[in-house]
């Protein structure tokens, strides 16, 4: 368990107060694919592509949700490591407990309670900083991408996944409209929260552009800053090392 966190796991939960939060989390599971229509499980797939994870490497994976992204990382490092010997590892970590509750026992996956801004880690630990769709919730981005820098290893390497805005007019105008008629409507339909949705719409639109994130990035001191869009342009994964 690293430095300073608190190990989630070995809490004793009553039964009854897991089953709330598994249901919380199908839900937000079930909200995710509906925000991306499914898209989500592809951007994140490719997203552990790049990351090429190979036994003995270590990710931290920021915002973790439940956990999906760290559960690819060890599924596919595993297959690279058929006998075991030097088993991957991976840390989930979110401010949130019930999201990390929720995805408790899904993975071997250590859960941690953090915040992205101030993680519980100490430096150089890790070999994969990721961050799905988790970036856009955090108060002070330049924070977050300083402690990425920090608890990453030398030659260690950042990953930032989210939603964005695609860069050509026509798609755009299209997508504009589906953000602002048909998201909050089928919010209010199938969550019965016009609100959060609306919320989601609009903080899109305040994130920064790819090149103003990789900006950013650089800042913390990250080099080989790269950005790939997917589907138009409505997510962006950025990638970065610590070199
Ligand atoms: N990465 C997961 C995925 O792609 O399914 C979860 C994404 S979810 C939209 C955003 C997550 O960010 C939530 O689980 C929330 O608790 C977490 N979060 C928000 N602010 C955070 C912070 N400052 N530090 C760590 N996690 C945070």
């Amino acid at each position: 368990v690293p430095f300073g966190a608190r190990d989630v796991s070995r809490e004793e939960k009553a039964p009854l107060v897991r089953e709330v939060f598994r249901s919380v989390a199908t839900s937000y599971d079930v909200m995710n694919d509906f925000m991306s229509g499914g898209m989500h499980r592809v951007w994140k797939s490719v997203t552990v592509d790049r990351m090429n994870p190979q036994p003995g490497h270590h990710l931290i994976d920021v915002a973790g949700g439940t956990g999906d992204i760290a559960a690819s990382f060890l599924t596919r490092a595993g297959e690279r490591d058929p006998r075991g010997r030097a088993p991957a590892e991976a840390v989930v970590c979110d401010i949130n407990h019930a999201m990390l509750d929720a995805g408790n026992g899904r993975d071997h996956a250590a859960r941690v309670c953090g915040d992205a801004e101030k993680l519980p880690f100490t430096d150089g630990m890790f070999s994969h900083y990721s961050i799905g769709f988790g970036i856009r919730n955090v108060t002070d981005r330049a924070a977050a991408f300083r402690e990425a820098f920090r608890v990453l290893r030398f030659g260690g390497r950042l990953f930032v996944l989210e939603f964005s805005q695609p860069p050509t007019e026509g798609f755009r105008a299209v997508y504009d409209r589906y953000s602002d008629e048909v998201i909050p409507r089928l919010g209010e339909a199938v969550a019965g929260d016009r609100e959060s949705y609306q919320y989601l719409v609009d903080s899109i639109r305040r994130f920064p552009g790819p090149d103003d994130l990789a900006s950013e990035i650089r800042a913390a001191g990250f080099s080989r800053v790269k950005y790939e869009r997917f589907t138009g342009g409505i997510c962006v994964l950025h990638m970065a090392a610590k070199i």
